[in-house]
């Protein structure tokens, strides 16, 4: 492909951006900021750009793969349902999981990937009888240094930070993770049912996530961005807690804060149109 026909793809790629975008918007009743928007393309941008390789082989998208008949610990039957794509290339299938979080973090945490790609994997190959070489994880959330880059606006130093930038990371077979990846969902889909939504301790948000830029803790990585923050315990528990911080934290906690006017804005936008 030439550097000419680039242009109408990314045009391409705005237009059913923009389009799927308002679908989920009014299927959901949900809508975003226009900043939290942006940062979603420029992610669906810069993905194509990286890894067009990949999506350009692409035989089999968005494959739906349901494990049927599962049961809790409790007993209460399940399935499991999960999306791939898959590469059939020179007699090799590749199965890929598209993620919304970035490389470094599913390096660190891998164990985690692990555990759902298996069960992807033996849906594949024990239910469906196809065959299978290789898994891997396309993590499409940019590290630091795009974000940098793209913050100061320099395609120089963007192309840099885009040539160091590895998105996909290799899932080794290990059918032995299945399972305990069974009976780990069975417990979630038990709690569930049973009501049991408490939040994670106090330690938990206070501990520091692997992988992650500058050691950020659960409380600031995860949290932030959680809708249900202003009335969960343990996150009031976190924001309250070292006596220098929580001035500011109450602050954001109490008062109105950029993300709660954005989303109000977003919100109010929507209805206008
Ligand atoms: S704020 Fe959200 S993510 Fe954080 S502990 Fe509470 S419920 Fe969980």
């Amino acid at each position: 492909m030439t550097e000419q026909s680039e242009i109408p793809i990314e045009e391409f790629i705005v237009q059913a951006f923009q389009e799927n975008f308002e679908l989920l918007a009014l299927e959901s009743g949900h809508t975003i900021s226009d900043e939290v928007k942006e940062t979603a393309l420029q992610q669906v941008k810069l993905y194509w750009r990286k890894l067009r390789h990949i999506a350009e082989r692409v035989t089999d998208t968005e494959v739906h793969l349901t494990l049927p008949n599962q049961r809790t610990p409790a007993g209460r039957e399940y399935a499991i349902e999960g999306v791939v794509d898959i590469v059939r290339e020179d007699d090799r299938v590749t199965m890929y999981d598209i993620k919304t979080h970035d490389a470094e973090y599913v390096r660190a945490n891998i164990e985690l990937y692990k555990q759902q790609l298996n069960v992807y994997a033996y849906i594949w190959q024990e239910l469906r009888r196809q065959p299978l070489d290789e898994m891997a994880v396309i993590g499409t959330d940019f590290p630091h240094n795009i974000k940098e880059a793209l913050t100061v606006m320099d395609p120089v130093i963007l192309e840099e930070a885009l040539k160091s930038w590895d998105p996909v990371v290799p899932v080794e077979f290990d059918p032995a993770y299945m399972e305990r990846t069974l009976y780990e969902f069975g417990r979630v889909v038990d709690r569930i049912e049973e009501g049991k939504f408490e939040p994670p301790p106090l330690e938990t948000l206070q501990s520091t996530i692997k992988g992650v830029w500058m050691h950020e803790r659960f409380g600031s990585r995860v949290c932030r961005q959680c809708d249900e923050r202003f009335s969960c315990s343990s996150y009031r528990q976190y924001a309250m807690g070292s006596r220098q911080a929580a001035e500011g934290r109450m602050q954001y906690f109490m008062d109105d804060n950029p993300d709660q006017e954005l989303w109000r804005t977003a919100e109010l936008e929507r209805f206008e149109e």
